[in-house]
């Protein structure tokens, strides 16, 4: 089966509201592929006037984290409800700057997965290994264990609908990619992970995207691979740079 791909771009803690919907008017007329589904996850300031300037195209919103909880007294969290009535569809989970830095472990990242899902929230699940542990030849015990956990309780119907991202912590932001190679065996390996835990229908329609340093040099190869179904982007979402991947195939 063919699916659609789908190009995220992450603007992690860049742009003011201001500056967010500067960008996305620059990228508006720029970004305009009918064959590939277009998200930009921004931060939670910048959602509404970003929802303001996509209106109308079709690029969709999504969130960059999510709070596990319904609603009530958890200081500085968003909820998936506020992420919905603000016209989000997509939200980013699990992406390693949350692990590392924030300390969320898979068992937490599970129940925002649960969540997410629970309240029509597309995840992106992101998951990857360190420099070390692809050295040390763990890569895909690790992805196993990461999505094993993350993914606890989700449903073959729901998983179906999920997108993952496989991203190699080593080569985000860094400017060192996966070759299309390495990046094709661990999306490959996901999707037979997902056959392994659910079916292969659930497998065969999952989208797996690849993320790490992807730019307009690099996109083509990584995207024409059969188990690479989009990209997530960091730095290269914040310039038109993002829109030449966006019209890889044009
Ligand atoms: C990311 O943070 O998800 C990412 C892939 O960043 P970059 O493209 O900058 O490596």
């Amino acid at each position: 089966m063919s699916r659609r791909k789908i190009i995220a771009g992450n603007w992690k803690m860049n742009k003011t509201p201001s500056e967010a919907k500067a960008l996305a008017e620059l990228l508006k007329p720029l970004v305009d592929n009918p064959d590939v589904d277009v998200v930009y996850c921004v931060p939670a300031i910048d959602l509404l006037p970003v929802a303001e300037v996509i209106k109308g195209t079709n690029v969709m919103l999504g969130a960059e984290n999510v709070s596990d909880q319904d609603a009530g007294a958890y200081t500085g969290e968003i909820s998936a409800d506020m992420l919905v009535d603000a016209g989000v569809k997509f939200v980013i989970i699990g992406h390693s700057e949350r692990r590392q830095y924030y300390r969320e472990d898979d068992a937490f990242l599970n129940q925002k997965v649960l969540k997410a899902l629970e309240k029509g929230l597309t995840p992106i699940l992101c998951c990857g290994e360190t420099l070390e542990q692809r050295e040390a030849g763990v890569t895909l015990d690790w992805i196993r264990l990461q999505l094993k956990s993350d993914l606890q309780g989700v449903t073959k119907e729901q998983a179906a609908s999920m997108v993952i991202a496989y991203e190699p912590i080593w080569a985000i932001g860094t400017g060192k990619t996966a070759t299309s190679d390495q990046a094709e065996e661990v999306c490959g390996a996901i999707r037979k992970l997902i056959a392994e835990i659910y079916d292969t229908d659930t497998a065969e329609k999952i989208r797996i995207q690849y993320g790490g340093s992807m730019k307009p040099s690099n996109c083509r190869e990584l995207l024409a691979k059969p188990d690479i179904d989009g990209g997530l982007i960091g730095g290269a979402a914040l310039k038109a740079d993002f829109a030449d991947i966006v019209n890889y195939n044009k």
